[in-house]
């Protein structure tokens, strides 16, 4: 015999291990816009039905397979930082894959970075939140230079000479990510540094310092030395920086390079190693005598900068609104494939449950949001102002800290699967806890809630304005909001007790919104499963007589 005759037959080599069925598939090509009832709805109530057309055609572009592998690519291949050439000179240069240059792209084209305040007009945010909360389903990263370039200017036009040189090019829908001086740019980004190592929330701990180089004052060129412990994007083309001036905290505009073509020395030490938010650079840096120029008066650094925060933090709202969706779409389109024991997913009964109260958690989040977007719109009526300022923290808080269980229990309705990499879920619940710990963390918002009741008690009467709105549609509101003002009114161990205010601040607003707006099944299960004794606890603890179905129904994409 020879040794040839030893071989198994070729068919036993070959053989079938197992036939693969009852496996989910990739959520196909879907309009994004066309597929969130409730997105649709929030656009039109709320002033933007104008956009409507742009819109469909926004989420079908985001929304095909294609263009969502973006976002997983822009995360696999992190930025890279090069601070010299291979010559030995200065460079400070971050380079990021090609995805992430398209996803900038996209989002300077369709004016994310700039669409309200170059075009104003009813409905000019809500329009612009509709597309953010779109594209940050795709990818959540890149969305912090596109947020900081949005919010800048709104701190820029405190000072109209600059303003005047810096706001065109910085609203301009022309992505040009060039390591060059902003001179030879027509479309620039903009970042924002006040973070140091001594203190993030309490940036009047900040000692970097700024020295006149001339004339002093809004407008006029000084030179800053210091650190900045947290720097996003660092390859902006300008950023806003807090700096102490001789008459205290400042505002500071400070450009990549200098006007006369040199580096103006912001120089990166490292790029920071974050769990998520893996696509957007963020850095550590060094101001060695970098030019700025003065941004709003000397001495008033917050109130300055605090103009550019207050939109960080309304895009953070959207932005974990976004992450919701991302979460719970993925979630009801597996659940809607797979079976166990017998029975589709999303027949069963308690998987109903869990992804119904997920649908609701990601409902209320975006109602929420679009309600600030209009009253941003409508800043001229005293009401509306109001209700930015106090639900801009109220949501921020609220929306951000519920995304991360959110997150991870939309992970665990894949099972298994969703864990590993190739899944959508570890970079959703990676990418969950950033927006709730930058532009003020929980506490801080809380305790900005306080202050502004404190300081603006007009707030107050301007919030249960809005719950008034809803009054008589659902018991529990009705009862929620007579406690609720007994426990603002009681000034006692307030700030201990700023959380548990705020949270219910929050449910009471979002519940209000759907009482109103959204259908009958979502609103009722809503105020069911928040407003009632014991309050929410794990998701999938909806209150039997809850239709599941309908309000899965309605939130479920399409291909
Ligand atoms: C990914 C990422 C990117 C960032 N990019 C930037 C950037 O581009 N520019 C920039 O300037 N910063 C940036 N930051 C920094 C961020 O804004 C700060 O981390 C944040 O403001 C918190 O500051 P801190 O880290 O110093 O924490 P701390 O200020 O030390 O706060 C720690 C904790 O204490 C709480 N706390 C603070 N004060 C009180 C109080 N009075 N009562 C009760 N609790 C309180 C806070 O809520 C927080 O939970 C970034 C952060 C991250 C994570």
């Amino acid at each position: 015999m020879n040794a040839s005759q030893h071989l198994p037959k070729a068919r036993e080599f070959l053989a079938e291990t197992h036939e693969v069925v009852n496996v989910s598939r990739e959520l196909g090509d879907y309009n994004m816009y066309l597929q969130d009832a409730a997105l649709l709805e929030a656009v039109r109530r709320e002033g933007a039905g104008w956009a409507h057309d742009d819109l469909i055609a926004f989420g079908s572009l985001v929304g095909a397979v294609d263009y969502r592998a973006l976002g997983a690519l822009a995360n696999r291949f992190a930025p890279e930082l090069e601070t010299h050439d291979r010559f030995g000179n200065r460079v400070d240069l971050v380079t990021f894959h090609p995805a992430y240059h398209a996803l900038m792209k996209t989002s300077i084209e369709h004016g994310l970075h700039s669409s309200p305040w170059a075009e104003p007009g009813p409905g000019a945010h809500v329009a612009r939140a509709a597309r953010t909360y779109m594209h940050t389903q795709v990818e959540a990263g890149h969305g912090c230079p596109i947020t900081m370039t949005f919010a800048a200017v709104p701190s820029l036009r405190t000072t109209p000479e600059l303003a005047k040189i810096w706001e065109p090019r910085i609203t301009a829908r022309i992505y040009d990510p060039r390591n060059v001086p902003h001179a030879h740019k027509e479309g620039l980004t903009i970042g924002m540094a006040m973070t140091e190592k001594q203190g993030g929330s309490d940036v009047r701990a900040n000692s970097t310092r700024a020295y006149p180089v001339g004339a002093e004052g809004p407008g006029e060129g000084y030179e800053l030395v210091g650190h900045k412990y947290f720097v996003s994007a660092p390859m902006c083309d300008a950023f806003l920086v807090l700096a102490q001036a001789p008459r205290g905290l400042t505002c500071f505009l400070l450009p990549r390079w200098r006007p006369d073509g040199t580096k103006n020395p912001l120089q990166v030490l490292r790029l920071k190693r974050k769990m998520g938010n893996v696509s957007n650079a963020s850095s550590e840096t060094e101001l060695r005598g970098a030019l700025a120029w003065m941004v709003g008066e000397e001495g008033s650094g917050v109130r300055t900068i605090i103009e550019m925060v207050a939109m960080t933090r309304f895009d953070c709202m959207v932005g974990s609104a976004a992450g919701q969706r991302a979460a719970v779409s993925q979630a009801l389109h597996h659940c809607s494939i797979r079976s166990a024991f017998g029975k589709v997913l999303d027949q069963q009964p308690l998987m109903q449950n869990v992804l119904a109260d997920l649908v609701l958690e990601s409902e209320g989040a975006l109602a929420l949001s679009m309600r600030v977007a209009r009253a941003m719109d409508s800043r001229a009526e005293r009401h509306e102002d109001l209700l930015v300022r106090l639900c801009t923290a109220i949501g921020k808080y609220w929306i951000c800290k519920r995304t991360p269980n959110h997150a991870y229990e939309a992970m665990e309705c894949i099972g298994g699967s969703g864990v590993m990499e190739d899944s959508p879920f570890p970079r959703l619940f990676r990418e969950s806890p950033v927006n709730a710990i930058w532009e003020g963390s929980g506490n801080v918002q809380c305790l900005d809630v306080l202050r502004a009741m404190n300081k603006t008690p007009e707030v107050v009467d301007a919030f249960f304005h809005e719950l008034a709105k809803a009054q008589g549609a659902h018991a529990a509101l009705d009862h929620w909001a007579v406690s609720l003002r007994k426990e603002i009114g009681d000034p006692a161990d307030i700030e201990y007790r700023a959380r548990d205010v705020v949270d219910r601040m929050a449910l009471a607003i979002q519940a209000a919104l759907l009482l109103q707006h959204a259908p009958t099944h979502v609103a009722d299960a809503f105020c069911a499963s928040r407003l009632t004794a014991g309050g929410h606890r794990n998701y999938g603890t909806l209150p039997p007589g809850a239709d599941c179905a309908a309000i899965m129904e309605r939130a479920t994409p399409r291909a």
